[in-house]
């Protein structure tokens, strides 16, 4: 049976957060089974925004993928690669350079926001600008039709598909396959102070490693609405982010709805809302934690599932490559 293939991956960039697992690790692991899936430890494009410190990056490839094994990625099913050292990405992101232009990749809304929050202005690093071409190589390169992701990345897969088909178009054939996100209802999870999305790069994330203390504290300075001083005052929901979580991943809707009622009218407290929050989280990372924590022992085992994993995709994405110079029709020797 040829089933469909899904390729998402994380930047090498710090462990993975609870954002993660509610944008996309949780859909990663629901296809584990009805699809071919790769996994890529996107280290190269980690460096866009962290050439200063390409330690950062190396130290955080292990820890990437202890989390994946830690929440259930299964190696046997799932292929756990390292995007470094897969020389056909790095090639077709050179060709694909050329099926988009510096405009296009300015007007990117995501790209937008990221330059915003990192203060770049018009320091950007060319790498960084240019990564939407990147990770367009990259899906392309294992033909992924089905894209798993937070909301913050449907921009780039819009363009990844206009690259598509700017291929080909030129090509004269259907060389590449159009690809399709899939992103959860929760949408993208703010980060605990409510004022951007949660990101390893922002400290404002609670991590699937974190201490049940670190978890604690967290919910206690999550940010919720600063006029709701009294119980018994009505409070706010939008942009309430003790809501947002529990919107994502409280099992019993039902009943967040009657509470945001309650919430809304007034007499429910913050400290009801984040004791509930608490337990959840605390639950939901406890057996992630341990989990990571006997993973984290055995190195060895976390290395040789990094190598099975970027060994199949080498042959997985020179063999388009090939396709892909053959389609545009460049010289061979
Ligand atoms: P960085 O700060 O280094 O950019 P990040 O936390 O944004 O890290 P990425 O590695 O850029 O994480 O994103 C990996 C995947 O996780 C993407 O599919 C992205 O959409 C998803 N994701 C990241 N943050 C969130 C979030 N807060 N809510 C939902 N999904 C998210
Ligand atoms: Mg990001």
């Amino acid at each position: 049976m040829n089933r469909p293939t899904i390729l998402t991956g994380d930047r090498t960039t710090g462990p993975l957060h609870i954002g993660h697992y509610a944008g996309s690790l949780s859909n990663r692991l629901r296809y584990q089974d009805s699809h071919e899936q790769f996994l890529l430890l996107a280290d190269s494009q980690a460096l866009t925004d962290n050439a200063h410190d390409p330690q950062k990056v190396r130290r955080n490839v292990i820890e990437v993928a202890l989390d994946y094994l830690a929440v259930g990625i299964d190696p046997g099913r799932t292929a756990i690669c390292l995007q470094s050292q897969i020389p056909a990405l790095a090639e077709l992101s050179m060709l694909y350079l050329n099926f988009v232009t510096v405009a296009r990749l300015e007007r990117n809304p995501t790209i937008k926001d990221e330059i915003r929050a990192r203060g770049f202005g018009r320091d950007i690093p060319a790498g960084f600008l240019c990564y939407p071409a990147a990770q367009a190589a990259d899906i392309t390169a294992f033909k992924a039709t089905v894209v798993p992701v937070g909301e913050d990345q449907a921009p780039l897969i819009e363009q990844t598909n206009e690259i598509v088909r700017r291929i080909n178009a030129v090509a004269g054939c259907l060389v590449l396959p159009e690809a399709r996100a899939i992103i959860p209802k929760a949408g993208r999870l703010p980060g605990i102070h409510g004022k951007a999305k949660m990101s390893k790069s922002s400290r404002n994330a609670i991590a699937l490693s974190a201490s049940s203390e670190q978890i604690r504290s967290a919910v206690r300075a999550m940010f919720t609405d600063p006029n709701h001083l009294r119980v018994e005052d009505p409070g706010r929901i939008e942009g309430n982010v003790v809501f947002a979580y529990l919107d994502a991943f409280d099992p019993d809707q039902d009943e967040i709805a009657e509470l945001k009622a309650q919430y809304q009218r007034g007499g429910l407290g913050d400290g009801t809302i984040k004791a509930r929050l608490e337990v959840i989280l605390q639950d939901l990372i406890a057996p992630i934690r341990e989990r990571r924590a006997q993973l984290s022992e055995d190195r060895g085992y976390v290395l040789e599932v990094i190598k099975e994993g970027t060994e199949r995709a080498r042959e997985r994405t020179e063999a388009t490559k090939r396709e892909v110079v053959n389609a545009l029709d460049l010289f061979q020797l």
